[in-house]
């Protein structure tokens, strides 16, 4: 074939073109195509016999054929802006939580019955069991990360031209094993098997300086000007994974940095017989995006994570303006092709590097400067928790980085004269508002930077952006009413149902049709058949599929059979205090006890099912997983809870997992004090996928419940107005210990050693801190939280009244699609609209 870029002949539509294929083996939809793509992959880049190949052969074979279909797409979609430039998103995240990649390209291409049949053809009869060979990235904690992932998708579905741009660490989120009940971290070697999704670019890499110093000049017209001469250099390697829409042609890229070194070697030092001087800088640069940092929420503040950020922003930052220069667009009209969100202050540093690349690598004056950054930047809030707030030690942040704290200390001076006017001799407000923390240990305040430097700063749930304004930043909030607002967080139906729940989808599609799935308020019509027995039984009867598979897992993994039919009730989140998986656990120890001593009122046989890891460093959680696996051994053997009770925990919950569980769950476990949890993720999964929620007003639970209707939600525990007045009036937890008999036998028992083969050390930190300061008001909530499982139990037992409340949660939560949230953040925040990605030759048209 000739090659279109060297012929004289005219242009022919016909020749591969982005937007067109001819090669059926590479671009046709129907199960041939897909079967001759795999089994050209298998012989000539795998290197395998088609008649040897294993199922990891047979993964790889299929999603390299994927791989094929998406890159029509993927390089439609980049010719779209390159032809017409318009707005594109440009997400910065340090996590994207992506979860397996061949399922969702499957279902988003609409091919899944193609590749199954496919696969036939190589003897595999069900594609389950290719899908379970892949490995999962695991480039993200928990929420936040995940939440980037579902944004992506969303905007992919919504034919919005968007990059996420990010980290692309070598090893993820450990793998986490229980022993004796504790948890133990395992290296998480995602790479090993290769990973056949992303694309690198080496030939649009990027260089980062670090460390080093500043100087003053004269530049030619005679200004004195400031320029930076680091001492060292990291080089990020693009490294790009295509994220498709829902049957649409829009493919995005999600961008993820490798920092590699930038000489291999330092000659100089080796020829002078420093060998390891010599491959020092080497190994330093490459260990920049070697590891994730694995706490969720809480703040390392550690020299190698500031690195890491500056890394991937600076690379997305130039990566952003290279691209103007390549379509000969003026860099002062960056706001007018990029809108950069910041997933929380991880990626703050934007705000003092975008300025720094105006002012010193584009000679942009100040005033222009800033006028370009603010109407580009916009910063999403995602914690009120101080220990989560980043704030970076003055001494290291000048050591990484001497040209952004002069940047940094120009905006915060400018900053506060502007408020020194407007508050005349009010000291204390400049001082709360300052970037600069000037307390103890001088320090940059990460979410003031962003703050300053955003034209908008968003919370996740209504609750929360109703607080960031009422305490976390009320005088910037009086300061610039117009910045603040809330974009609800959402998670797409796509991986959330459609993939994860074939069975209700099935269901779904029946009653509404196939539209539900990028228009979740057509569930709706669900409601018309509340009291449809009939309706009501099938809707059950997808719910016992997802438990029966949850069921065979949970056997495959623990060892412990569970019955399907029990009432599954599910907590499944990073280990937190504030998510009090520990207030579940002492639930399950007074269920044992009435029990035992014969006073249970309801013989309803549940199943408590627990995930999630706890950050390496953080003693109190992993000591909660210790708890809850001791509760668990005590009564799983023990033949009187047989048929009534069975705990479980899951070890390693990932996104994978999340697909089996959250359609198993009948009761979801949503149980934070109140004014601690921003939204959560998982509530709005749970309620999509028909289960109930037993809840505080926390988080994004405040808008399921108003949704979903009071009556179709277990409410329990103190407001966050309530915790407020508890933590003002010297709360104390024996007031509530002491009103309550049984939560004083719950704590007796443990203490004696019942949970711990008698040793009565174990859990004393716990019970310490539960029965000392309380921080998180678990003894506060205790009763009432075991009064409404009572409540539960009760509904239980009405098998149909449950079942019309599961249907209700279903049809009333498509207001948390993903799809809705973007939305949002395109009209109010980014002012960026569609722009549908049209294909230039039909490639069906073509193959058939
Ligand atoms: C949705 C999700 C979360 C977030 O769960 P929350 O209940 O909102 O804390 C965490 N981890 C994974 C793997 C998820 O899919």
């Amino acid at each position: 074939m000739a090659n279109p870029m060297k012929s004289n002949e005219p242009f022919d539509l016909r020749l591969p073109t982005p937007g067109c294929y001819l090669d059926p083996e590479k671009a046709g939809m129907d199960s041939d195509a897909v079967f001759q793509g795999m089994t050209a992959h298998l012989f000539y880049t795998l290197g395998k016999l088609a008649t040897s190949a294993s199922p990891h052969d047979l993964y790889m074979a299929l999603s390299y054929a994927v791989k094929d279909r998406l890159m029509t797409r993927y390089l439609a979609s980049q010719e779209v802006i390159r032809k017409k430039p318009q707005k594109t998103v440009a997400y910065l995240s340090a996590e994207f939580l992506i979860g397996p990649q061949l399922s969702n390209n499957l279902l988003n291409l609409g091919i899944t019955q193609e590749a199954e049949d496919a696969l036939k053809r190589f003897g595999i009869e069900s594609l389950s069991t290719i899908l379970e060979v892949e490995e999962e990235p695991g480039l993200g904690n928990g929420g936040l990360g995940r939440l980037a992932a579902c944004y992506m998708e969303s905007l992919a579905s919504l034919q919005v031209p968007a990059v996420g741009y990010g980290i692309r660490y070598e090893f993820g989120i450990f793998n986490q094993l229980i022993r004796d009940g504790w948890q133990v971290e395992v290296t998480d070697k995602w790479l090993k098997g290769g990973w056949p999704w992303e694309l690198p670019q080496p030939d649009e890499s990027c260089f980062v300086g670090f460390g080093g110093r500043t100087e003053s000049y004269r530049d030619d017209k005679g200004n004195y000007r400031s320029r930076w001469i680091p001492s060292e250099h990291a080089i990020g390697v693009p490294h790009d994974v295509p994220v498709l829409g829902y049957r649409v042609n829009t493919c995005d890229r999600l961008r993820l940095w490798r920092a590699d070194a930038t000489e291999s070697f330092d000659f100089y030092a080796f020829n002078i017989g420093d060998y390891y001087g010599a491959v020092e800088e080497k190994v330093a640069s490459e260990t920049l995006s070697k590891v994730l940092y694995p706490n969720d929420g809480t703040d390392e503040g550690r020299r190698l994570r500031l690195k890491q950020q500056h890394f991937f922003v600076s690379c997305s930052l130039q990566d952003m303006l290279r691209s103007l220069e390549k379509r000969s667009i003026p860099i002062t009209e960056f706001p007018k092709h990029w809108t950069v969100q910041l997933n929380d202050t991880h990626p703050a540093i934007a705000v003092a590097e975008l300025m720094r690349l105006l002012i010193d690598q584009y000679q942009i004056g100040w005033e222009k400067a800033w006028n370009i950054t603010t109407s580009s930047v916009a910063y999403t809030n995602h914690t009120l928790l101080p220990e989560a707030l980043e704030k970076w030690d003055l001494g290291l942040f000048n050591d990484l980085l001497p040209r952004h704290l002069e940047i940094i200390y120009e905006i915060n001076w400018r900053f506060l004269q502007q408020l020194r006017l407007r508050y005349p001799g009010d000291d204390k407000i400049l001082q709360k508002l300052s970037i600069i923390d000037e307390e103890g240990f001088k320090s940059v305040r990460m979410a003031h930077l962003a703050t300053i430097g955003a034209h908008h700063i968003n919370g996740v749930a209504a609750l929360h952006s109703d607080l960031i304004k009422r305490q976390l930043m009320p005088e910037f909030a009086a300061l610039w009413p117009e910045k603040f607002t809330n974009v609800t967080n959402g998670v797409t139906p796509r991986r959330w149902v459609a993939l994860s729940n074939p069975s209700l989808s099935n269901l779904l599609e029946e009653e509404v049709g196939p539209n539900w799935i990028t228009n979740m308020e057509l569930l709706k019509k669900l409601e018309e058949k509340k009291d449809d027995n009939n309706f009501l039984e099938k809707f059950e009867e997808t719910k016992l599929n997802g438990k029966r598979k949850l069921s065979s897992f949970v056997h495959s993994k623990t060892g412990i059979l569970v019955d399907p039919s029990s009432l599954f009730d599910v907590q499944v989140k990073r280990i937190h205090q504030y998510k009090r998986q520990h207030l579940n656990a002492l639930q399950i120890i007074a269920q044992y006890l009435r029990i035992k001593n014969g006073t249970n009122k309801f013989e309803v046989p549940r199943t408590i099912i627990f995930g999630g890891k706890a950050a390496p460093g953080y003693f109190m959680a992993k000591l909660m997983i210790r708890f809850i696996n001791g509760i668990a051994d005590v009564v799983n053997s023990d033949p009187d809870m047989d048929g009534l009770l069975r705990v479980v925990f899951l070890p390693d919950y990932n996104v994978k997992l999340g697909e089996i569980v959250y359609p198993a769950t009948d009761l979801s476990e949503q149980i934070s004090t109140a004014g601690k949890e921003a939204s959560g993720t998982g509530n709005m999964k749970f309620a999509m996928n028909g289960a109930l929620t037993i809840g505080t007003l926390d988080g994004a639970n405040v808008e399921l419940r108003d949704l979903v209707k009071k009556e179709n939600f277990f409410l329990f525990g103190k407001t966050e107005s309530e915790i407020m007045d508890l933590k003002n009036n010297n709360y104390s937890p024996k007031t509530f210990i002491n009103q309550c008999p049984e939560l004083k036998e719950v704590l007796r028992l443990i203490e004696i050693g019942h949970f711990s083969n008698g040793d009565k050390e174990l859990f004393k930190p716990l019970l310490n801190s539960l029965t000392g300061h309380d921080p998180f008001f678990v003894m506060a909530d205790f009763e009432d939280y075991l009064n409404k499982q009572d409540v539960v139990s009760e509904c239980w037992n009405n098998k149909k009244a449950w079942n019309k409340m599961a249907l209700l949660n279903t049809a009333r939560s498509g207001y948390f699609s993903s799809d809705r949230s973007i939305r949002e953040y395109c009209e109010s925040i980014w002012k960026v609209s569609p722009m549908p990605v049209e294909i230039t030759c039909d490639v069906e048209e073509l193959t058939n």
